[in-house]
């Protein structure tokens, strides 16, 4: 049986999420849920996107009639997407919810728990981690009071940032993911109009095993004074032809993100080679997060 995905709930409505609510509304065209508890987090991600919006039509990229289309096809919700604290539930239609909440193991853990116990099968239970085991997701799923079942429905829908420009959806099934769960969710990244690239649950999958070590290594040069950030990031730029350099990109990507998810990889692997630099532990506990925080290695 073909389960046509006709609405959405993005939860979590930070950078990645705002993303995502962005392609869904305006390539997949159906109607979309971002929800988030921060009311401040809620006005700041809808003024983000109304200036995407006005740049896609002054660079004629889109029409003023599709974005209007698309803009309407938005609802920003107060909450979690749960009953949590009294927060507004999904919409019970929704086929496909997708949580792009910070990267925290337990945050999400206990989220996908109640995502799966508010919105019954077979809607589809998505993950935007960059890192965590969609595997221990789905078994946090499983826990709802459906017999297990849920955890066929989780699934890694891993967008790029910024997710209005990068072309890639990497969909990670977990060891419990049914084959139409995964069917679906590649369907839906391709809806999207980006393409597909399926990576087994390895931690960071495919893109960030291999890209946090190599950002984390920059700040590592960084640290020992082997160069300066703008020699760094120029090697990058100017010699392997990145669009820019990896602690240009650590602040556009968060450093707190990136801390994350280098310690999911150090302790998913016990291996001392994921070792998070100290000085990106001293940035983030200085609350230097990049540019989401007007300073990280560059002041923005
Ligand atoms: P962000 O800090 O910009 O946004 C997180 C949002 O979640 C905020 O709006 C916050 O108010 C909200 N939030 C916090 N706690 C919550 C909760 N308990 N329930 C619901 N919402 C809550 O983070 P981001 O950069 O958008 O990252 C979100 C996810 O996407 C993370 O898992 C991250 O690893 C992943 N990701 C990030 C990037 C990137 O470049 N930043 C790229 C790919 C994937």
């Amino acid at each position: 049986m073909s389960h046509q995905v006709s609405r959405a709930a993005v939860i979590g409505a930070g950078q990645m999420g705002l993303g995502i609510a962005y392609v869904t509304a305006l390539f997949a065209k159906i109607p979309v849920g971002l929800h988030d508890p921060s009311s401040n987090g809620l006005k700041r991600a809808m003024e983000n996107l109304d200036k995407i919006f006005a740049r896609d039509v002054a660079k004629n990229r889109f029409s003023q009639e599709d974005i209007d289309a698309a803009r309407a096809r938005i609802s920003p919700i107060q909450g979690d997407g749960t009953d949590a604290n009294g927060g507004t539930v999904v919409h019970a239609d929704t086929d496909i919810v997708i949580e792009a909440i910070p990267e925290i193991t337990d945050l999400k853990l206990g989220l996908m728990h109640r995502l799966a116990t508010c919105l019954p099968a077979p809607a589809i239970l998505g993950t935007n981690t960059s890192s965590i085991s969609i595997t221990r997701l789905a078994a946090a799923a499983s826990q709802a009071d459906d017999g297990g079942e849920s955890s066929g429905r989780v699934v890694g829908v891993h967008f790029f940032n910024p997710v209005n420009m990068m072309k890639l959806c990497e969909v990670i099934p977990a060891t419990q993911t049914t084959s139409e769960t995964l069917r679906r969710a590649k369907a839906f990244g391709e809806a999207c109009g980006k393409t597909v690239a399926v990576s087994s649950d390895n931690p960071g999958f495919i893109s960030n095993a291999i890209l946090m070590p190599m950002i984390n290594e920059a700040i590592m040069l960084l640290e020992r004074g082997v160069a300066t950030k703008e020699d760094i990031d120029t090697t990058f730029k100017l010699g392997m032809g990145h669009p820019m350099g990896p602690l240009t990109l650590a602040d556009l990507i968060g450093l707190d993100t990136c801390l994350n998810i280098q310690n999911v990889l150090y302790n998913e692997s016990s291996d001392s080679k994921y070792r998070p630099a100290t000085l990106l532990k001293r940035m983030v506990d200085a609350g230097y997060y990049g540019r989401k925080s007007g300073r990280g290695f560059y002041t923005y």
